[in-house]
């Protein structure tokens, strides 16, 4: 592993200075307790003052487009995380943009680029129905051809961040008698639709995200992305930026695992304990059981790409409940609760845990894709054991 410290030009510590400054000034306490009671990962204020101020295009754009250089790309990344930015609808609009960029018609580029870039425009996933979301080519949610465009009918579960979103990223069945991967069709669907109905679901750490009802929409055809019955080509791009299968530029400039950010809570939850109980440890099933935990969170927080997305979502949920008891009966008080032992975060670590081994697809799915894709050993057989007859 490389250990190397990047020495800063004066341009890009000076870049550096000023991202801070600005995240400082725009992301305050009343922005992230305000972002913890809704569960929404987003802040339309702080969104609209990253667009205005030009870092929403740096992100998007590659660099010889006016975007980041690499070095400011990472700045700005770990910046962001210092400043506990809300996140995750910029998260998975950048995703959406892409595809739309490669995928949608000219005339649909220009009505939302410009506008995901000033941060006017968010977009969500559509991805997960009701009835399964693993396996989404096994998509119900049906697109009719209806004269010049086409009216849809279904329901899509954990559309995170639909209510802040203007556009979602939908996948509909547009061929049922087709073999599922040529059945799909892909839509930048309009949520102000008529026929389209958003319901908040809160899950176990204090998330919202949302059931998202389909009734007779009717949508145009220019919202269509990519071709008619071959949207697996439009979702191969966001799904594997979202499951790692993305080659890494090996320059240190990037972080070592998928979804590291979601590790920060990990770190947070063990530096908390270990404030608090290393001045009194006396105790050596302490020390050792704290020990291992850090050494535990080390070896995940160093563990390369889609290994190491197992390894941090499993980790999290190992230690989180160790952490838990180490702390003491106080740290069943969530964050900012008057008494909470660590202020909360390995409780909170403990809450968030299961959630980050299950969205962007689950661990199970994760270590069957290690197993097939990177080891080789073929794909999982399902079907009963043989009887000797
Ligand atoms: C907080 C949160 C936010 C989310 N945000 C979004 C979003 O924005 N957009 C979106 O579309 N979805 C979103 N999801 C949905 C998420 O991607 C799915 O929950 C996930 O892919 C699993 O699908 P499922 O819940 O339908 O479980 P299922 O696929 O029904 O799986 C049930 C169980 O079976 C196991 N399993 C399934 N298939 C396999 C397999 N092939 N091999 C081994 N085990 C298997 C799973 O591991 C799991 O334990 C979100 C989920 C959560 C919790």
């Amino acid at each position: 592993m490389d250990f190397t410290r990047v020495e800063l030009s004066d341009d890009d510590a000076a870049f550096q200075a000023e991202a801070r400054r600005f995240l400082a000034d725009i992301v305050t306490d009343e922005v992230r307790r305000r972002d913890r009671e809704t569960g929404d990962n987003f802040d339309e204020a702080v969104h609209l003052a990253l667009g205005a101020a030009g870092y929403l295009e740096g992100e998007y754009q590659p660099e010889d487009r006016g975007g980041f250089t690499r070095i400011r790309r990472r700045i700005w990344e770990l910046e962001k995380r210092r400043a506990h930015v809300p996140w995750v609808t910029w998260g998975t609009t950048i995703m959406v943009a892409r595809s739309v960029g490669a995928f949608g018609r000219p005339e649909l580029v220009a009505e939302v680029l410009p506008k995901v870039l000033s941060g006017h425009v968010r977009m969500c996933l559509g991805y997960t129905e009701p009835e399964g979301g693993s396996d989404i080519a096994t998509c119900k949610t049906r697109a009719v051809r209806d004269g010049d465009g086409w009216v849809i009918n279904g329901s899509k579960m954990f559309t995170t961040g639909a209510h802040n979103c203007q556009y979602t990223f939908l996948i509909t069945n547009t061929d049922p008698q087709a073999p599922k991967h040529k059945s799909l069709t892909m839509f930048l669907l309009p949520l102000d639709l008529p026929g389209v109905e958003i319901q908040g679901i809160r899950t176990i750490d204090g998330d919202r995200t949302n059931i998202v009802y389909y009734s007779d929409v009717r949508v145009d055809d220019k919202y269509v992305l990519g071709d008619v019955n071959n949207g697996w080509a439009v979702l191969r791009g966001p799904l594997d930026a979202e499951h790692g299968a993305v080659a890494g530029i090996p320059d240190g400039l990037q972080d070592i695992a998928i979804m590291a950010h979601q590790g920060g809570f990990m770190s947070a939850a063990v530096d908390a304990v270990a404030a608090q109980v290393a001045p009194t440890v006396d105790d050596g099933s302490v020390a050792y059981r704290l020990g291992r935990s850090a050494a535990r969170m080390e070896a995940s927080l160093s563990t390369p790409s889609i290994f190491g997305r197992v390894a941090l979502a499993q980790t999290m949920r190992d230690i989180g409940p160790d952490l838990m008891d180490i702390a003491g009966p106080a740290s069943m008080l969530p964050i900012e609760t008057p008494g909470a032992a660590d202020d909360g975060a390995s409780e909170y670590l403990y809450r968030f845990a299961p959630l980050a081994g299950i969205y962007g697809g689950t661990l199970e799915v994760f270590r069957n894709m290690i197993a097939q894709h990177v080891l080789a050993l073929g794909k999982p057989n399902y079907s009963p054991p043989r009887t000797a007859s």
